[in-house]
């Protein structure tokens, strides 16, 4: 049996060769979900929508964005006495839904009117420095509250509230600053009055964190 030792050193070059691809592939494959930002579509959304948001979500942010499997609004969510869905419990079932392995940052995309207890209504929720977010498209529509559709105007303001609750998850807060995304919206008018981009000290911290290369 002369060509032993060469079949065995030919097998563990093979193994070692074989377990360094493995890493290799397993490392790059896990930093760019990790980079990713993935649309959640709950219910119905518009295509055109989910595209819009994307463009502007790659400008924001400099990273992959994309468009992950639909799900249908999590029942037990709505609560019929006040006609609204709990977002922060929409949020726990869509964390429970995806797995660990797929988890960048995703932002979950409905259609419905969202609430938690303390107020009347949320246009979105996110974890401070998570995974998740929410934004609701209802109340960003002027047909909402009985005006002409502006087609151009409800795109720009869900992409504010979309950049918006994705800062929250990057570890941004709510910011001073009246035109900074980051800046609370307690209604529509201070949706408007913000842009859809970082004031400097966003920025900064966003680049700090390395978010933005
Ligand atoms: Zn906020
Ligand atoms: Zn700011």
């Amino acid at each position: 049996m002369t060509y032993c030792p060469f079949f065995i050193i030919a097998f563990v070059v093979l193994l070692i060769f074989c377990e360094s691809w493995d890493l290799t592939w397993y490392h790059e494959t896990t930093t760019a979900e990790e980079e990713m930002i993935t649309l959640l579509p709950l219910g119905e959304i518009e295509a055109e929508i989910l595209e819009a948001l994307i463009n502007r979500l790659k400008e924001s942010f400099q990273c992959p964005v994309e468009i992950g499997e639909g799900y249908s609004l999590p029942p037990g969510t709505y609560n019929p006495d006040r006609r609204q869905y709990f977002s922060s419990q929409i949020l726990s079932e869509v964390r429970k839904a995806i797995s660990p392995a797929k988890r960048g940052k995703v932002l979950a995309v409905s259609d419905v009117d969202l609430y938690v207890p303390q107020l009347n209504f949320v246009f979105g929720e996110a974890e401070l420095g998570g995974h998740f977010a929410i934004i609701s498209l209802t109340r960003l529509r002027q047909s909402f509250y009985g005006l002409p559709e502006n087609r151009a105007l409800f795109l720009d303001r869900t992409a504010k509230e979309a950049i918006h609750e994705l800062g929250h998850t990057y570890g941004l807060r709510h910011c001073p600053h009246p035109e900074c995304v980051m800046h609370f919206s307690n209604s529509l008018q201070d949706t408007d009055r913000k842009e859809a981009s970082f004031c400097q000290s966003c920025q900064k911290l966003l680049e700090e964190k390395n978010i933005i290369p």
